[in-house]
Formats: structure tokens, sequence, C-alpha cells
């Protein structure tokens, strides 16, 4: 191993491991065998250099279109984290051809290579904003490889395209389709040929969650009557389980272009694992509330269902709101919830479960709005659950049209799962949190936006690929009885 495979490790695993160039000083401070920091910080930029030749970081600013907008869409996810004012309007991309010729030889030069020639390279585009501060978000958009399979659900195999700092809404995002629209036009329309001559084929996805998609489709607000993303059922209907709904659009709740008019309406993805989580929130609700009714609430029901939780390891308890002293509960988070809902996880599903499915859910929602059956309030009358009401969007997503992008991904060799944005979020998540917490991976010296930095972070991570810089360097002892000494 030579000195230079050595060093770029180091360098690698500092990424890794979120070591701060101050954090590997006192490290190397105290273990003298250590590579000195200025050695690594050098190496580093000279990786950041070499790569950022191959993959070229562009920096963009949307403030000019933001600032015409007040409004402010409060997100419900807490944040702790605050941008810097001069941050907000900064964007940052990449080009995703680029990106593409440099990670399809390693895709197809794995030992079970991920792409041979003949297949179609199946992308699907993914987006995702995070608070960071009251009213900016950290946007970003992904791609990644649906035919890494598994993989895709890892957030390290989710690539970042293009980062800002500003709103999630159709204006801004409309900047960032213009960015990429001739790009991906050219990719959908030949597809790439790679450094082989190797001519491969492109069809474009996307998933992320309603509001994300809602946006990039061009639909109208989300509370206009028709607001769904495949069909144009109103809320009225809504509850009818006897109607069918093929995806054929919403052109009643359209009212601007799609950003990203290569993809076509089929191919956007409904994030099942989201859907469920929103399901999951509205039976929580409809279920407790119907607890508090009852007198022994808190002598029976309270305990165990906290209990129940805690089994699980989920933090959960009822508590007195003291406005008005009506019950309340800890709101789970994501990754809780999906604790409850690892079944949903399975790889594939045959055509009889798919069908068993469909009409389980809709009976499912057949039995939740039940109306009274029999004279209201008298002996034999069946009471009915809840109202129509109260059947939601992701109910109608779920029963009439998740079916269908179960059959229709399953005769590409797809499957629902690989879509779930949970990767993408959590990317996000970390990202965020790296960047804007207050740590010092930026390095800090040069004034670049802080999108920019987290850019070249990544594209230190496609190095680090494609050269098998390694991250972890096993050695063996050296033996002082038989001599070897091998390193
Ligand atoms: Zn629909």
């Amino acid at each position: 191993m030579t000195i230079q495979t050595k060093l770029d490790a180091i360098v690698r695993v500092c990424d890794k491991a979120l070591l701060s160039h101050d954090g590997y000083r006192h490290l190397a401070a105290v273990v003298p065998s250590l590579f000195r920091e200025y050695l690594v910080a050098d190496r580093q930029n000279k990786i950041n250099k070499l790569i950022n030749t191959q993959i070229h970081v562009e920096i963009f600013n949307i403030e000019d279109i933001d600032q015409f907008n007040g409004d402010n869409n409060s997100d419900e996810r807490a944040s702790d984290t605050l941008v810097n004012n001069n941050e907000v309007g900064n964007g940052a991309y990449c080009s995703l051809s680029t990106l593409l010729k440099i990670l399809i030889p390693v895709w197809k030069g794995r030992e079970n290579p991920v792409i041979i020639p003949g297949d179609i390279l199946h992308i699907k585009l993914g987006g995702d904003g995070r608070n960071v501060g009251r009213k900016q978000n950290h946007v970003m958009v992904t791609f990644c490889l649906l035919n890494e399979k598994d993989d895709v659900l890892k957030p390290n195999h989710q690539y970042s395209i293009c980062l800002y700092i500003g709103k999630e809404k159709y204006e801004t995002l409309d900047k960032v389709g213009k960015i990429f629209a001739l790009q991906l036009a050219d990719l959908k329309e030949n597809g790439i040929i790679d450094d082989d001559g190797i001519h491969w084929p492109v069809e474009f996805y996307f998933s992320g969650d309603w509001k994300f998609t809602y946006i990039i489709l061009g639909l109208n607000a989300p509370n206009s009557e028709y607001f769904y993303l495949f069909c144009e059922c109103d809320a009225k209907s809504r509850h009818n389980m006897d109607l069918f709904w093929m995806p054929t659009g919403n052109t009643k709740g359209k009212k601007r272009a799609s950003l990203f008019p290569v993809i076509d309406l089929l191919n956007y993805i409904p994030d099942e694992l989201h859907i469920l989580l929103r399901i999951s929130d509205i039976l929580m609700e409809c279920l407790f509330r119907d607890l508090f009714k009852k007198n022994d609430f808190e002598r029976n029901f309270k305990e165990k269902i906290e209990k129940k939780m805690n089994d699980i390891n989920i933090h959960f308890e009822f508590y007195r709101s003291s406005a008005r002293g009506t019950w309340n509960w800890t709101s789970l988070m994501g990754p809780e919830k999906k604790k409850c809902y690892n079944i949903f996880l399975k790889p594939s599903h045959t055509e009889a479960e798919i069908l068993k499915f469909e009409e389980d859910a809709k009976n499912w929602v057949r039995t939740f709005c039940r109306p009274t059956i029999g004279q209201m309030n008298s002996a034999t009358a069946i009471p009915g659950l809840y109202r129509k009401d109260d059947v939601t969007p992701y109910m109608h997503m779920l029963t009439m049209h998740v079916p269908y992008f179960m059959r229709r991904l399953k005769e590409k060799g797809l499957s629902l799962r690989l879509f779930s944005t949970s990767s993408v979020e959590k990317k996000n998540h970390d990202q965020v949190r790296l960047f804007f917490g207050g740590t010092t991976m930026g390095g800090g010296k040069k004034k670049l936006p802080v999108v920019y930095d987290i850019l070249v972070f990544e594209n230190r991570q496609i190095f680090y690929l494609i050269n098998n810089i390694p991250n972890e360097i096993t050695c063996r002892n050296i033996n002082i009885y038989n001599g070897e000494n091998t390193i």
C-alpha cells in the first residue's frame, strides 16, 4: 500500500467520521505516527481540485425570485439549525450527464454488475426540502439509479444534482427545472454513450412527498377541490370505493407546466411508506379521540397504550394540554412510525398478493366510513365508524393508485419500495446537521456558499468510489517469531 493511498484513506475516514481539521490536529498531536494535519488538509484540497475538474460545481442565485413572495408556508418539521442570512438564495448544481459518465464504469465494472449492455438506465429524480431557520428550506434535488435495487434505500446511493437555500415552491423550482431542461431532454431522447462506446437508453422517474410532487407537476394549491396527483377525483367522491380512477392526469387541478417535462405522468411514483405514515396519523387520531370519550380512559387505556409503545422502544405518552385540559399525545417521528410498518417493505409481490391488497384496502375504507345501519339509536342499529369526510387523500391514493403502480413497476422489474423518499430525507437531514449545525466541515477560508461546499463534499465521496479508496486498512501484526513483516 502506497503512502498516497494511506493518505487518501485518512481523508476519506475524516469525511466519514465528520472529523474536522481541528479535530484531526488534536488527534495527530497525541498519536505521532499519524500524518500531520497539514498533509491531510493539503491532500483534501488536491482531491477537491482533481474531482472538481471532472464534475464541475456551478453556483447560481434564486434570491431575486424569492423576494417577491412574502408567503411563509410553515413546515411542521421543527428545526434547531439556523441559516446565515447571506446564504439565502444560494444554489449549486452539477451535471447529471457528467455524473452518469463517471458512475457508469463503477456500475458495470462491479463483480456483480448493476447494469449490463442492453439495460435501460432507470433514473429516479427526487426532491426534499428541510427547514433551516424559520422560513427557509435546504432544498435538495437528487437522482439515483433504480437498477441498483435495494442499495438506493441507502442515503449515499442518492446523488445530489442541485441544492439551494430558499423556499420549496413552484417559482423557485422552475429555475432548477430550466437548468436541467436541455440535458434531461437529451438524455431521454438519446440516452448516453459511455467511454467504451456503449449506448445506454435512459428512462426517468420521480418520487417525493405529496407537496414536492405536487409542485413539480405544476398542480394547483393543495386546498382546491381537485388536488389529486393522478386523477380528477373530487373531494365528494373520495370515500366511494366503487368508483374506479385510472391515473390519466388531473387537468382540472393543473394550472402550470410540469417542471420536469421529461418524466411521464405514470413515472411519478407515490411513496408508499409516506402514504401509510399519513394514514396511520389519521387512524391514531380517530382511535384516541374515541378512547378519550370513555370514562375509564385514564384508568385503563392510557397506561396500556403507553406501555405497548415503550415495549417497541417508542417514546410515547398522553398528557393534558394546559389550555383546555383536553388530552394530547406525543407525536411520532417518521423512523418511529416506520417500526410499525416493516411488513410493507417486502421486496416483491405476486399478482394475487397485489389483487388481495387492493380488495383489502378498499374494503377497509368502506368499513372505515360505513354509515349507521338500521334506525339510529335503536337497539338493533349497527353504528357507523367515521364520516365520509374523514377519508383522506392518502386513503384515495392507497386504494385507487398504489395497486396500479405495483403492477406497472412489477412489469419493469422494479418495486414500489425503491421509490421510498426516506433515503433522500435522511440524506438531507444529515447534510443540514453537518453543514448548518455549527460544525466546521466547510473549512471556512474561502467565501463560497455552503451549498457549494456540500456538493464538493459529495464529489469527494465519488472520488473515493471511483478510485477505490479504502475506508479501513487491515495490517497483520508483525510476528517476531517467524520474522514475517507484512503491512
Ligand atoms: Zn386519484
